[in-house]
């Protein structure tokens, strides 16, 4: 029949094949198949067409497509896989054929029969099978079969070999295309998911109706840059590999495992599970991560920490998600590593009120929203007001009233803190200057707390000179606090700017003292007037032996350098007895009076004194104070 079809309809049916293909990639490309197949059967009137691919590995050729689909299909399948080492009754040899191989009419036999299932009877079968050839290879073939005769014009031929052709470019795209999507979507060190492939993932996982809750595992290795330092990068690599090995290995085959590049992980199992059941599920990942793995001839192991949080499906996002389980890391690791933390809704609030914190500080602290509270210290053998401090407040618009705690550290970490306590030392001084105008405060010393970075910013002194003077206080009137483990981390640059307050006779406290590493060398060291005891042993004065022996020590400590010093936190009559039976004076707590505003200072400034029940033994109550 060949010949009958015109050669305007053959062309035509060239281009057709090629715009059905055009837009075709992997998941498509069957049903594209099947539907050009299922119009070249109608087009050249025979009865089976086929698209087998070429596998050079195996050395096989393997079934892509088929019109019509088979059924049933037997099984084993003689169509399926077909070894390249045997003759096959339809395509004989062909694994290096490029040229269309013409078969038939051959007489029907029992392999045939039970390949096509064709019960009609059927005496003879004719067959043309097109090898696909890309860049001179052949990596595929379309095929034909006729039951009964079929001759093949030349003309027919070369259409079948053009559209040969397109399929072999298709295959080959839709390889390319499949080796460029698995390279955007793995980790090229582990072949695990990299961080595009898990976002697609949990976008999929947390649409309205899937099933849930969906639980998300963060890791993270416990100082791998060690391992890196001692044992080189190709060493660190393995052992990422191993790892990552190991968790493929263990885990459900569903799970997604992804590696978002250094030594960060996150699984997200595939398993709906509740915040219960991902902690336990979390305990046995950290568990698989802790067993030893030998790198570079080195047995070695890394602990992990896994932070843990659960998302449900159309009511949690992927960023929240993500951001949930990273923040549970942190939390994990801040206990020291090596830990498991799910996320709360107290770690949530934290962390939403430290964005928020770190969005409107710039903005507070210029627009008059920090304020000063001051907290009387006192001679606990009189009540005699000595000194103020002022501790910073922020009134946020809308959660209120946040202490230093909300917000002094985020200042340090987003170059805030010089702005902020730029602000502090300006207003406790304005302050300061005009309760001395009014006659009040006299004999009493302000307190500042400075924070490290402003300590290390080289015009810190001669700020301090000029707001000293802007407000006309003397030096010694003015007490800057500076935590402990400050000044042990920058010694010489510390020294050098405390000379100078000193030079303009503004006093220096270490403040929280007993928390951090200095020594006697340090003190010795440093221009330092006195010590403020930390909280945590003042007030458990009384219950705790130990933190007697060690407030013991750091009144010994300062007596003997000449210091003086100071007990904060003082919350019980017993706290304050034991300090003056000790011979430390000078206190600040809320038994005393709690950090208060300017007006509520004013009063008590006023009196000069706050007077106390202490029931002082008399050997404290002629002494001086220091
Ligand atoms: P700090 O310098 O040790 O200040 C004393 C803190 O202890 C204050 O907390 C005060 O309210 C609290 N306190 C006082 N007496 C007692 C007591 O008897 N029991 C207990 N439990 N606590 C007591 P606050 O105001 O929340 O300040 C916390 C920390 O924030 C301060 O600790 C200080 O390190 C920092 N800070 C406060 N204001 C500033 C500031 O203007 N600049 C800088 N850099 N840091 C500041
Ligand atoms: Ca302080
Ligand atoms: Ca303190």
């Amino acid at each position: 029949m060949g010949d009958k079809v015109p050669r305007r309809t053959l062309d035509s049916l060239v281009t057709q094949v090629a715009s059905e293909l055009m837009g075709v990639d992997a998941t498509t490309m069957v049903a594209a198949t099947e539907d050009v197949l299922a119009r070249l059967i109608d087009h050249f009137d025979v009865d089976y067409a086929y698209v087998r691919h070429t596998d050079r590995e195996l050395r096989a050729t393997i079934l892509m497509a088929e019109w019509p689909r088979r059924a049933p299909i037997p099984n084993p399948d003689p169509m399926h896989t077909v070894s390249f080492d045997r003759p096959h009754f339809l395509f004989g040899e062909i694994e290096h054929a490029t040229e269309p191989i013409l078969t038939g009419p051959m007489p029907m036999c029992a392999a045939m029969r039970e390949a096509f299932g064709w019960d009609r009877e059927i005496s003879h079968l004719t067959s043309a099978a097109v090898p696909l050839v890309s860049r001179g290879e052949p990596t595929g073939l379309l095929g034909f079969v006729k039951a009964g005769e079929r001759d093949w014009s030349t003309r027919e031929i070369n259409v079948l070999k053009a559209i040969a052709a397109l399929f072999a470019q298709l295959q080959a795209r839709v390889v390319a295309e499949e080796q460029l999507r698995y390279i955007a979507l793995h980790d090229d060190l582990t072949g695990l998911a990299n961080r595009r492939a898990l976002l697609e993932h949990m976008e999929d996982r947390l649409r309205p109706g899937s099933p849930g809750p969906v639980a998300t595992f963060f890791l993270d290795l416990d100082r791998l840059k060690a391992l890196n330092d001692f044992l080189g990068h190709t060493a660190g690599d393995n052992f990422i590999r191993t790892l990552s090995g190991r968790l493929r290995e263990h885990l459900d085959p569903h799970d997604m495992i992804a590696r978002l590049g250094g030594d960060e992980f996150v699984i997200v199992p595939a398993k709906p599970m509740d915040a219960v059941a991902a902690e336990l599920e979390a305990v046995r990942i950290q568990q698989l991560i802790g067993r030893r793995v030998v790198v570079g001839g080195e047995s070695v192991s890394r602990r992990a920490s896994v932070g843990v949080a659960v998302g449900m499906p159309g009511e949690t996002t992927v960023a929240d998600l993500l951001r949930g389980a990273d923040h549970a890391l942190l939390s994990a690791k801040s206990g020291g590593g090596n830990g498991v933390a799910v996320f709360t809704d107290a770690m949530r609030a934290q962390f939403e009120l430290q964005d928020d914190v770190e969005l409107n500080l710039r903005g507070a602290v210029a627009d008059g929203s920090m304020l000063l509270h001051y907290q009387p210290e006192v001679d606990l053998r009189t009540g005699r007001i000595v000194a103020l401090e002022a501790l910073v407040r922020w009134m946020h618009p809308t959660r209120g009233l946040l202490p230093p705690a909300a917000f002094v550290t985020v200042a340090e970490a987003t170059n805030l803190a010089g702005e902020l306590g730029r602000w502090v030392i300006r207003s406790a001084c304005a302050q300061f200057a005009e309760w001395r105008r009014r006659g009040l405060a006299g004999n009493v010393v302000m307190r500042i707390n400075v924070s490290p970075v402003q300590l290390v910013s080289l015009d810190f002194v001669e700020r301090i000179e000029d707001i000293l003077r802007l407000f006309g206080i003397d030096g010694s009137s003015v007490c800057l606090e500076i935590t402990e483990h400050v000044v042990v981390q920058d010694l010489a640059r510390t020294q050098v700017t405390l000379r100078g307050l000193k030079r303009m006779g503004v006093q220096i406290a270490i403040d929280d003292f007993g928390t951090g590493y200095s020594s006697l060398s340090h003190l010795k060291a440093l221009p330092v007037d006195a010590v403020k005891i930390d909280r945590g042993f003042v007030q458990r004065l009384g219950a705790s032996t130990d933190d007697l022996a060690i407030v013991k020590s750091i009144i010994g400590l300062a007596g003997s350098f000449g210091l003086g010093v100071v007990g904060e936190g003082v919350e019980t009559p017993v706290a304050a007895r034991t300090l003056v039976g000790l011979g430390c004076y000078r206190a600040q707590g809320f038994l005393i009076a709690r950090p208060m505003p300017a007006d509520e200072v004013e009063a008590h400034l006023s009196v000069g004194r706050i007077p106390l029940e202490l029931d002082l033994p008399r050997v404290g109550r002629g002494q001086t104070a220091r």
